[in-house]
């Protein structure tokens, strides 16, 4: 553990001493993400702007401290764990939108702004910020930059990557750079791409300029309801098959439905075995058209019930369900373990058959959230961390499904990204010559050692099981995130 004791009073004349906490008592909140991992950082520094994050970013490295940024600490990767103690940089004071530009459609803002904030500001505007992770109303801005995060409505529109211009960072030493810009295109290398989805081991983000995309002129959600799974899997892959690229296509399965719905109040009836909440937008007519081109494939499956939400109360609604999962699942278990991994989605059917095979070889039960349209599973495996045994067979139970996903054509992350939580994995998809050239950008950088290191890259260490684990539904049932 790094000595940060000389680096205290240094970060005090930069930030004040509200903005730097180092008593164990007060870092512990600070310990953990939304994923499985703990660790105590050494200090905590809140800088409230760029130049503060670039002079406690060089006091830092001069006193050979490593940095890691934290957003809001929702990751479910360990991102935002100071797995080698050193200092955390939480970037939550600077949550100013700096600039809206109507014409432009683009917004520039800090990175400690939560995603949500974002479009509700553009909405004067008639604008709105595509990529909206299920917790939107939460996350930062910057951590999203961080994970190349995605969301249900993604599918259509493109994940983080997508929406970002160009960002202001604060590099290793502290000097101040520009990658990207206000435009679509800049010329030369595209540094802002590398930088985004590099999970803070490259740069920090300390402002940003996103896209906003017009407000569609309708929108339509439609419910369709299956007794079985595998009708609304393969009503996923007839959907893009037919050639409609829906706003989003979420399902999921029954242990959600048993969670979610006493807390919601969603809409989603008892008794179904799986539920697509389907989105459409664009021009009325087309809406219409495509509306019902997707209820028509949906009844080839033999749905129990489809229906569209007759009013913007009932869409809230329908989507307060799917936004609620997780934190319902509280009322399932004491714990889960979200594990994250995309596969092409033709191979939905029999990749979730699969994964109950591994709940009941593993003797615990596992929850199914999708983001279906793209292929991005969510399995939530249910248990009690109370029990080291259950702990043992979840991790193990994890492990097995990450390796169905790359065996099945895809990869060890939708959108969480790869952290702590996934390094040791990361054979699976990548040989020596792949990661070595891929370790490669931190010196180019600049930052290797300096920033979240100790991630991303296989460590050799055993993964499970994680002593400490705290997959818990943090987010208590009912909440909304
Ligand atoms: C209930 C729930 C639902 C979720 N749903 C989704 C979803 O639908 N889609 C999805 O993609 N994710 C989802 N997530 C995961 C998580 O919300 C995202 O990864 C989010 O982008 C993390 O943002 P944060 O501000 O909490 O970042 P943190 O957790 O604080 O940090 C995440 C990473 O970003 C780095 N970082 C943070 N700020 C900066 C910065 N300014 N510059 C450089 N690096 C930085 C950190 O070092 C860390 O590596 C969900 C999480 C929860 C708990």
């Amino acid at each position: 553990m790094p000595d940060v004791d000389p680096l205290v009073n240094e970060l005090r004349a930069i930030v004040g001493n509200d903005y730097v906490i180092h008593l164990p008592e007060d870092l512990i909140v600070f310990e953990y993400d939304g994923s499985v991992d703990k660790a105590m950082p050494s200090a905590v520094v809140l800088p409230g702007s760029t130049a503060e994050v670039s002079e406690v970013v060089s006091a830092a490295s001069r006193a050979g401290v490593p940095i890691v940024a934290r957003g809001a600490g929702t990751g479910l990767s360990g991102g935002a764990v100071a797995e080698q103690g050193g200092l955390v940089v939480a970037l939550t004071r600077m949550k100013r939108i700096l600039e809206i530009d109507p014409a432009d459609h683009l917004a520039v803002v800090e990175p400690g702004v939560v995603n949500l904030d974002i479009s509700t500001a553009a909405a004067e505007y008639g604008l709105y910020f595509a990529p909206d992770p299920s917790s939107q109303r939460a996350c930062t801005i910057g951590g999203n930059v961080a994970e190349n995060s995605g969301g249900p409505h993604c599918l259509a529109y493109g994940v983080t990557t997508n929406h970002v211009l160009g960002m202001e960072v604060v590099l290793a030493d502290g000097s101040i750079a520009w990658l990207g810009g206000r435009t679509r295109e800049t010329p030369g290398y595209d540094l802002r791409g590398i930088v985004i989805g590099s999970e803070g081991t490259l740069a920090i983000a300390t402002k940003i300029v996103v896209r906003l995309l017009k407000q569609p002129e309708a929108v339509k959600t439609l419910l369709a309801v299956f007794k079985e799974m595998d009708q609304a899997s393969s009503a996923v892959s007839g959907i893009i098959a037919a050639g409609i690229v829906p706003a989003a296509i979420e399902m999921m399965d029954h242990f959600c439905i048993e969670a979610v719905e006493p807390a919601v109040n969603a809409g989603y009836p008892k008794g179904a075995g799986a539920v697509l909440l389907v989105e459409v937008d664009g021009l009325s007519e087309a809406v219409e058209e495509e509306a019902s081109e997707i209820e028509r494939v949906c009844r080839s499956y033999d749905p129990m019930e489809i229906r569209a939400a007759v009013d913007e109360e009932e869409r809230a609604r329908l989507w307060a369900g799917r936004k609620g999962v997780l934190g319902a699942l509280g009322r399932l278990a004491p714990n889960y373990y979200l594990v994250d991994g995309t596969i092409p989605r033709t191979r939905l059917m029999e990749v979730l058959a699969r994964i109950t095979e591994i709940g009941d070889k593993y003797g615990l039960p596992i929850a199914n959230l999708l983001h279906a349209g793209d292929g991005n599973l969510h399995p939530s495996v249910l248990f009690d961390e109370r029990d080291p045994d259950q702990l043992r067979r979840t991790m193990e139970a994890g492990a097995e499904i990450l390796e169905l996903c790359v065996e099945a054509g895809g990869v060890l992350s939708g959108e969480h990204g790869i952290g702590l939580e996934k390094q040791e994995y990361m054979p699976l998809m990548f040989n020596d010559e792949d990661m070595a050239a891929m370790a490669k950008l931190a010196p180019a950088f600049g930052s290797r050692g300096r920033f979240n290191p100790g991630k991303i890259f296989p460590t050799g260490k055993t993964r499970a099981p994680i002593p400490h684990a705290g997959a818990v539904a943090r987010t208590g049932a009912g909440a909304f995130i």
